[in-house]
């Protein structure tokens, strides 16, 4: 090859390198990668100024498919958030909350009012988790109570079978709610069933406590990392609309997170996040090589725990 070809095939390969690295983080324009669309509020007033006007969950509809539940931080002060995500044959509904609500009430007039609309009589409702704490499973047994449940135990065991994760926790695996199919990524490290769901419909990606705006508790430093890498491997080459995790702690202000136990926090940060949260994430993690430090980034904290 002579040095003019060499120079034109290296020209080439470069623009075929440039091109892949690329690829992933684009969709073609302008039907918005065929997600289905959805809209987030700019607020959640759930929690104040004052406590005695307010109900135990905010409901807000992402879309006719797909509701998001804010806790009141008047009910609990970690004001976590709740998913309940239709396909045409189940309805799940992620998490149950915090201490005492009325959330077998409010999971319930979001179902009938599903039902009428789509003029069907039932549809069955499958309850699981992104994770074990105390602040994810509070409602389970009202959530027992409704038609056509069934609740997802949250032990790693009875996860892994539901879900019929093989080789946990490093291979994932799918969840057809009926023409909606979600992946379901295991993401221990917060806690050791913890797991990531990403709906391909709306290409929303549910990270529980693992990533939100807030502080990232982590108990197992090893076994986070992976999870985050896993997280990041998973999400490469895929559209990611927003990352959605179940608190907010974390301010409007960069760096700055409420105090722990805030009730009101009328200048929090938005809900959602994007993959470029995820890859700092990843980044700071890596870095800490096993050793989990205190520290604040712009939209999250890292804890140990
Ligand atoms: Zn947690
Ligand atoms: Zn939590």
């Amino acid at each position: 090859m002579n040095a003019q070809r060499r120079a034109g095939a290296i020209a080439t390969l470069a623009c075929l390198f440039a091109m892949l690295s690329t690829a992933s983080a684009q969709a073609p324009e302008p039907d918005g990668a065929g997600v289905r669309q959805g809209t987030l509020p700019r607020s959640w007033p759930t929690s104040g100024p004052r406590c005695a006007d307010k109900a135990d969950f905010q409901v807000h509809a992402y879309n006719d498919d797909l509701y998001i539940l804010r806790e009141s931080g008047c009910s609990n002060y970690e004001k976590p958030f709740l998913y309940l995500i239709f396909g045409k044959e189940k309805a799940l509904l992620l998490d149950t909350g915090a201490g005492q609500t009325d959330v077998d009430q409010v999971v319930n007039n979001v179902l009938q009012d599903w039902l009428r609309r789509n003029g069907r009589e039932s549809i069955a409702l499958v309850v699981a988790h992104t994770h074990a704490h105390g602040d994810h499973i509070a409602g389970d047994s009202q959530l027992r109570g409704l038609a056509r449940a069934t609740v997802v135990e949250p032990k790693p065991a009875a996860v892994q079978a539901f879900f019929a994760l093989r080789n946990w926790p490093s291979e994932t695996s799918t969840y057809d709610l009926g023409q909606r199919v979600l992946d379901i990524i295991p993401i221990p490290g917060h806690e050791p069933s913890s797991i990531a769901f990403y709906d391909r419909q709306t290409a929303l990606l549910f990270t529980g406590d693992t990533l939100y705006a807030g502080r990232l508790y982590v108990a197992d430093a090893a076994a986070f990392a992976l999870s985050i890498q896993r997280l990041v491997d998973f999400t490469h080459g895929k559209i990611v609309a927003h990352i959605l995790g179940n608190h907010i702690e974390q301010t409007r202000t960069p760096y700055m997170d409420y105090p722990v136990g805030t009730v009101y926090q009328p200048d929090e940060h938005p809900l959602e996040l994007g993959r470029a949260h995820l890859l700092e994430l990843n980044e700071a993690v890596r870095e800490m090589n096993g050793k989990v430090q205190r520290k604040a980034f712009r939209d999250f904290t890292i804890w140990p725990h």
